[in-house]
């Protein structure tokens, strides 16, 4: 069996267990809430949008809630406005939970992941399902329905198959346009090698339903302020820091130094990649201060695992070539510790990437 074949059954298989007891679930009108992590990405918000278009159209009530704020790049996106933000209307969120009868997590692994909004989905009595691809789905999300494959781009791409096998309702515009936005902002727009033959074939599909590529792209990319601008070449002249004997280079920004930049809600976002495109860059991370912690990116162009360094260092987690993680100890000594450890894993970072020639 070809890698796509494999591929494509196993898709198939994740489904299998489930899907009757689902299919009778989805049998009479339920009340859905649709859970994204923390900080949602296109991904997240793409994958819930999708459900809850995909939901209401098979005559169920569902409704997003997020954590906390999503940036202005999705404020385009299909009723987003409706989402009901954690920390800016907790009650209103417990309310919908409480009254809900499935609750649905997308492109997280663990409940962990929706910060303080953790214990309420932790303690949730009715019926959990979670779509994800992150490695090392937690125990605590305590539910059979966990369609978890980590070969995927997105969670998008399995939310996608999930439509098809339930089939409780079509695809339509509004909802291929979301599924798109998941699988082009998960696949730094169609550039990693996690994006297999099928999402491909799944893009293919989504095609056909007219969905406006360019706009998309517009709406998401090219949204930002003159300040954001500015913040991003002040960054890269600035605040870079490149250690050439350890292919790593890092860009850290103070809270004073985002104010100074009127900084909204997004405005680092792919700032971490900027410096793998330096040729002698494997390893990126990025520090941004807040209120109480420094938030981290990390970034790898090889194969240092930056999902088990972000675990074991920066509380946090991820894929192995992007992962997030957070620091509670100030800018400085956070700083310090990440060039002590860049000493401790020297070897693995400079040993993880190759300039190989592709050979006729
Ligand atoms: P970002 O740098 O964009 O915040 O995160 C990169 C990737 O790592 C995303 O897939 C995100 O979902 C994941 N991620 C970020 N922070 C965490 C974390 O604390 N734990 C886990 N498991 N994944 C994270
Ligand atoms: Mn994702």
């Amino acid at each position: 069996m070809g890698y796509f074949d494999s591929y494509t059954s196993m898709k198939r298989n994740l489904f299998a267990d489930s899907k009757d007891e689902l299919a009778r679930l989805f049998e009479t009108p339920k009340k859905i809430a649709l859970v994204v992590h923390c900080n949602p990405d296109g991904d997240a918000i793409g994958s819930a949008l999708a459900l809850k278009h995909y939901f209401v159209k098979a005559g169920h009530l569902a409704k997003v809630i997020a954590p906390n704020a999503y940036a202005q790049s999705y404020a385009w996106m299909p009723q987003v406005e409706q989402t009901l933000v954690y920390e800016q209307q907790p009650g209103a969120a417990k309310a919908l939970l409480d009254e809900s009868d499935i609750l649905f997590g997308v492109d997280f692994n663990d409940w962990e992941r929706t910060n303080k909004l953790a214990s309420e989905l932790i303690s949730f009595q009715g019926v959990k399902i979670v779509i994800d691809h992150h490695p090392n789905p937690s125990e605590n999300l305590n539910t059979p329905y966990v369609f978890s494959c980590i070969e995927v781009s997105s969670a998008a791409e399995i939310v996608y198959e999930f439509m098809l096998e339930m089939n409780l309702a079509p695809i339509d515009e509004v909802i291929a346009s979301c599924i798109f936005t998941g699988i082009m902002t998960d696949t730094g727009n169609f550039s990693y090698n996690d994006a297999s033959p099928r999402t491909y074939g799944i893009i293919s599909e989504l095609s056909a339903y007219h969905i406006d590529k360019e706009r998309i792209r517009r709406l998401l990319f090219q949204v930002y302020s003159f300040e954001r601008m500015r913040l991003k070449g002040f960054a890269l002249n600035h605040k870079m820091k490149f250690f050439p004997e350890h292919n790593t280079a890092y860009i850290w920004l103070t809270k004073e130094e985002l104010a100074q930049y009127n900084h909204q809600l997004g405005d680092t976002e792919g700032f971490v990649n900027m410096p793998l495109d330096i040729k002698e860059v494997y390893f990126s991370v990025l520090f941004i201060e807040n209120d109480q912690k420094i938030k981290m990116s990390l970034r790898s162009k090889g194969n240092f695992d930056v999902n088990l360094f972000a675990r074991k260092h920066f509380d946090g987690g991820g894929h192995l070539n992007a992962a997030g993680g957070r620091s509670y100890i100030g800018m400085e000594k956070t700083l310090n510790k990440f060039e002590h450890l860049l000493n401790d894993y020297h070897s693995d970072i400079v040993s993880s990437y190759c300039y190989e020639a592709i050979k006729e």
